[in-house]
């Protein structure tokens, strides 16, 4: 299998055709003109010295220069490694002696770089590409080597250097374009960050693959986003996002989804989305789409466009792409029957090969016979739909019964007063572990234990329902937007 190259293929079908824009520069590029430029930036990185097997690190915000820069180093074999901006320095030199990169472009102040490695301009490796030639066309890499270097999101502690193929870059754009129905007219607004999966690849290479649109935005804004999907001139079909983002999109001022007209679907993944959430969403006409992956196997689970699938099993993250099997298993691997919870285990395309520096992960993350463990607990319904329990760690037991918080955190995702929730298990004399509820509550509302455990019971069981709420004004996150929980039971269990 041979890395492949859909921006040098469309350059041939659709030369014209508009491939992205950038609106950090104002600026937008056929498929020819994007094809050049990354043969420019081959032209470039040869030029320092870069070849098959290095890493180039990349600290910035979102912009076309990051894709050209990515394309550019898979043409050459060498790997990219884009760092995550809102990480301590401290966090930084961990992941950068982690990863030994020749360069690291930023237009930051690093302090400590590890040895062999030179700091250069991020701006300035755009303007140069601008100009260099476009060099020689080379020699086309094996689709099993790694590509990029992505570090995972850190939710449940260290990041992971997950080893990302251009295989798996195929495949996840190939999963994503047939659950998602893309085609060759689709015109994405990506401002996710580049850093995570979904800013970096699935926002990215399903539209490159089709030969369709991708609008780069240096980031989410809620407004600003809501503006460019209203935005008529740009017509955005496609729209991916975590449903944090989703959430601050429906609460910013200019909120007006009826202007959204040419958008097919909102698509949501990377943590729990809420049934009440997606119900909301489908009331005022948008289709809510969700869907389940991870930084070590891209797009893996999405729901079908239909709406009354869509209503009808809301909660549901689908159904797995084409190029992607999963078992859902019990302790000892057996598989469990439907309506029961199990493990999901991933085989693919999609999947990474294991994780950079860490052999001994490879062994602990996958099967013997290559299935990958996600660590995420799963179940199907009678029609084959999964939908997310919870991830294994964030799992407690109370009085002798498994609680998952996901569910608590649906539960109470159903009271108008409640903007954001975290659940975890703290140990209980009496019941072994017991839930605690942080809650950030609506501006407008006024806290209330006793009503929001009365909310909880007439929802869940009882031995659900959190001894504990407690009333903050934000939730720990990661880059990516996901509730650092292990950062909250750090903290509980200092108190006690
Ligand atoms: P780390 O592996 O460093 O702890 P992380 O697992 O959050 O961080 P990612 O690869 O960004 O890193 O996230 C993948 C995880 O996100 C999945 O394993 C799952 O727990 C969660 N997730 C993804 N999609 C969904 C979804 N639709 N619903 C619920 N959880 C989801
Ligand atoms: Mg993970």
């Amino acid at each position: 299998f041979i890395s492949p190259d859909p921006v040098a293929l469309h350059a041939r079908l659709r030369p014209e055709a508009a491939a992205c824009v950038d609106l950090t520069g104002n600026r937008s590029w056929s498929y020819r003109e994007l094809d050049t430029d990354i043969q420019r930036a081959v032209t470039v990185l040869r030029a320092e010295g870069i070849a098959k097997g290095d890493r180039v690190a990349i600290l910035a915000r979102n912009n076309v220069h990051q894709v050209i820069l990515q394309q550019a180093l898979m043409r050459l074999g060498a790997i990219f490694v884009p760092l995550n901006w809102r990480l301590s320095q401290q966090e930084l030199g961990l992941l950068l002696k982690d990863c030994t990169p020749s360069i690291l472009y930023t237009d930051e102040d690093i302090p400590e770089l590890p040895p062999g490695c030179r700091s250069k301009s991020f701006r300035e490796f755009a303007s140069t590409v601008a100009v260099a030639e476009p060099g020689l066309r080379c020699t086309p890499h094996s689709g099993h080597d790694t590509c990029i270097i992505l570090y995972t999101s850190g939710t449940s502690g260290v990041p992971k250097g997950a080893l990302l193929t251009s295989q798996f870059l195929l495949a996840t754009a190939v999963n994503f374009n047939i659950l998602g129905e893309v085609d060759t007219g689709c015109v994405f607004l990506c401002d996710s960050p580049m850093f995570h999966v979904i800013g970096i690849v699935t926002q990215i290479w399903p539209p490159m693959l089709r030969g369709g649109t991708f609008i780069v935005s240096p980031g989410f804004d809620p407004e600003q986003t809501n503006e460019r999907l209203g935005n008529p001139d740009f017509g955005v079909t496609h729209y991916f996002c975590v449903p944090q983002m989703a959430e601050a999109l429906r609460h910013a001022s200019n909120f007006a989804p009826e202007n959204w007209k040419k958008l097919k679907a909102l698509f949501t993944g990377g943590a729990p989305n809420p049934p009440a959430h997606i119900r909301w969403w489908l009331d005022r006409g948008v289709r809510m789409v969700d869907g389940y992956g991870m930084t070590e196997t891209g797009t893996t689970l999405g729901m079908p466009l239909s709406r009354d699938l869509l209503r009808s099993k809301a909660g549901a993250v689908g159904l797995a792409g084409p190029l992607t099997a999963i078992r859902l298993v019990d302790e000892d691997d057996r598989d469990v029957p439907d309506g029961s919870p199990g493990e999901i285990l991933v085989f693919g395309l999609n999947v990474v090969t294991g994780y950079w520096n860490r052999p001994e992960e490879r062994g602990r993350s996958f099967t013997a016979d290559g299935w990958i463990r996600t660590g995420d607990v799963g179940r199907r319904d009678e029609d084959g739909f999964i939908s997310i329990v919870d991830r294994r760690k964030d799992m407690f037991i109370s009085g002798g019964e498994n609680v998952y918080p996901v569910e608590i955190e649906a539960a109470l995702a159903e009271h108008p007063g409640i903007r954001e929730v975290a659940v975890i298990g703290i140990p209980d004399e009496r019941w072994g572990e017991v839930g605690r509820a942080y809650v950030v509550m609506a501006p407008d509302r006024q806290p209330d234990h006793d009503e929001l455990a009365r909310h909880c019971q007439s929802l869940i069981a009882r031995y659900k329902v959190p001894k504990e709420f407690r009333f903050v004004t934000s939730l720990p996150r990661t880059g990516s937007g996901k509730v650092m929980k292990h950062v909250l039971r750090r903290e509980a269990l200092a108190e006690l």
